[in-house]
């Protein structure tokens, strides 16, 4: 059966009619910005001081787009007798977010925590060459990755933040008995020097015998004596 004349617009008019008193989803970006969950993917950044340089995000990239250079240093052995140590030093990091796909397979094999997804994405460039990140960008990029989420209540506190607890005690005792130390030391040389100075103090010049060929004193108050 054929439709009825003019049913398609009224199909059309009774869908506007239906949405037009719906809420809009439409947002204003860029005059309003968006309410992005924060653990959004936008950016990564990199938290050099974790970094190992054991190209395990590099090799797993499957984008190839992370760059990294380094070099090796000995370091002194720890102890008397002990051996020399050889370490991996970054000299390059770098990403290239116009060839990566955001998948977060570098974030996930990080061994060592040193890649965080930040929901920052405001950073469009009118040169590809410039969406290559180099290290200080991404380590800029940081400080807009958002805190962990809080622990469930009664979780065991993490092994890192009671280490990181322990050293931060230890180094604050270390430095309060610097301190009374120091303030001991300081007291015992102002009380060695206060009795230096009591022991060469002048002692009382004893009378002599008067000189018979000298002048009477003078009054003091002018009148002779
Ligand atoms: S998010 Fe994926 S594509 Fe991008 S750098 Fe990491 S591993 Fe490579
Ligand atoms: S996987 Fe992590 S520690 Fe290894 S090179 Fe990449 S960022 Fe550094």
């Amino acid at each position: 059966m054929s439709p009825l004349p003019g049913s398609g617009l009224a199909k059309g008019l009774a869908v506007t009619l239906r949405t037009m008193t719906k809420k809009t989803v439409t947002a204003q970006y860029p005059d309003a910005q968006p309410e992005l969950p924060p653990r959004s993917r936008g950016v990564i950044g990199l938290f050099e001081e974790n970094c190992t340089v054991c190209m395990l995000c590099a090799r797993e990239c499957p984008d190839w787009c992370i760059y990294i250079d380094s070099h090796k240093e000995t370091v002194p052995a720890a102890a008397p007798g002990g051996r020399e140590r050889s370490r991996n030093v970054l000299d390059r990091f770098a990403i290239d977010f116009s060839l990566c796909m955001y998948c977060g397979i570098c974030i996930e094999v990080c061994p060592f925590d040193a890649l965080f997804w930040s929901p920052e994405f405001e950073y469009a460039e009118t040169d590809i060459h410039e969406l290559t990140h180099e290290r200080d960008k991404l380590r800029d990029w940081m400080w807009t990755v958002p805190a962990p989420p809080a622990l469930d209540p009664g979780a065991e506190e993490p092994k890192e933040i009671a280490a990181a607890r322990k050293t931060a005690d230890k180094l604050a005792a270390a430095e309060a008995q610097e301190q009374a130390e120091a303030e001991a030391q300081a007291e015992a040389q102002a009380e060695a020097q206060a009795r230096a100075g009591a022991q060469a103090e002048p002692t009382e010049p004893q009378a002599r015998p008067s000189d018979p060929q000298a002048e009477p004193p003078t009054d003091p108050r002018g009148g002779a004596s």
